[in-house]
């Protein structure tokens, strides 16, 4: 039984490289701390994208996911805080690229993470230490780092870029996930898609957010995320976008997620308890 505060586990994925996995779970998460939540980023897509976009150099990536996964490293101890109050992060670092070969060799080689996030969970409540939500950084493929990510989450999260290929290779995803739930971690849910780099003044993107919907149903949550030049800025500035310009629209639109998220949550919860 997970305590009640325990965090919620949400693992941001797509195979498709590009569709803003990256960019969502740095600025969701910031967002979701500006809004005052506890964050943790893991970030486990060995080009590192996550980790340099909260401002982490590499020199300073002393403990990465990667000593996590195969090391067993202490989550708590791999740690770091960002320049944005009440968000730490995993980092990770090209080391990664191999450990889906070590990773392959191991016994339970799955549920790596998941005995990671339970050791976790005991050693923030042991500390009295408080996490809200942990972010997982998946790479672009459905490899064994993204498995063991669904095995050691809650839910999945699936940003859809708002072009003409979005729904592509969808069906791969959904059957990953269906995979997981049967043979390693029945609880796994979907959180929700949000579709991002949507532009308004493009009729192919408003026909592709209408077919998601018509696709997803309530699965995909009302804020849209429109393509906005500095969120593309903000990472070389190692800043999430609402750092860099907490006015632009794509800042303005992540806290609206993060709130439409967080209300999702109460409201899974007040559902769970009977009146
Ligand atoms: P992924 O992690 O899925 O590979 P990224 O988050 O790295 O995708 O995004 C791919 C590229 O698109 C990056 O260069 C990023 O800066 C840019 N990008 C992502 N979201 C937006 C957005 N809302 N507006 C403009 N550019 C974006
Ligand atoms: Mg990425």
């Amino acid at each position: 039984m997970l305590a009640d505060n325990a965090p919620k586990v949400i693992a941001v994925a797509n195979q498709k490289g590009g569709v803003g996995k990256t960019t969502t779970a740095i600025n969701l998460a910031t967002a979701l701390a500006a809004i005052g939540q506890k964050v943790l980023v893991l970030d486990i897509d060995p080009q590192g994208n996550a980790s340099t976009g909260l401002g982490v150099p590499r020199s300073a990536r002393k403990f990465t996911s990667y000593d996590v996964l195969v090391n067993e490293k202490p989550m708590r101890d791999a740690r770091i805080d960002t320049t944005v109050p009440g968000l730490s992060i995993i980092p990770s670092d090209a080391d990664l690229s191999g450990a889906e070969l070590e990773l392959s060799n191991m016994p339970r080689r799955s549920y790596r993470l998941r005995h990671a996030m339970d050791r976790f969970r005991r050693d923030m409540a042991e500390a009295g230490d408080r996490c809200d939500y942990i972010l997982i950084d998946c790479p672009p493929s459905l490899n064994l780092l993204t498995v063991n990510a669904m095995t050691a989450s809650d839910s999945v999260l699936v940003p859809l870029q708002c072009e003409f290929f979005a729904l592509e290779g969808l069906s791969q995803l959904l059957r990953t996930i269906e995979l997981v739930r049967g043979n390693l971690n029945r609880d796994l849910a979907i959180q929700g898609v949000v579709l991002t780099m949507y532009d308004r003044r493009n009729n192919l993107s408003a026909q592709v957010a209408a077919d998601v919907r018509e696709h997803f149903g309530d699965k995909v949550y009302k804020t849209m995320i429109p393509r906005n030049v500095r969120v593309s800025e903000a990472p070389s500035f190692g800043k999430p976008v609402l750092l860099y310009d907490i006015n632009c629209t794509g800042s303005q639109a992540y806290i609206g997620l993060a709130k439409e998220l967080v209300k999702q949550e109460r409201k899974a919860v007040r559902e769970k308890v009977p009146a």
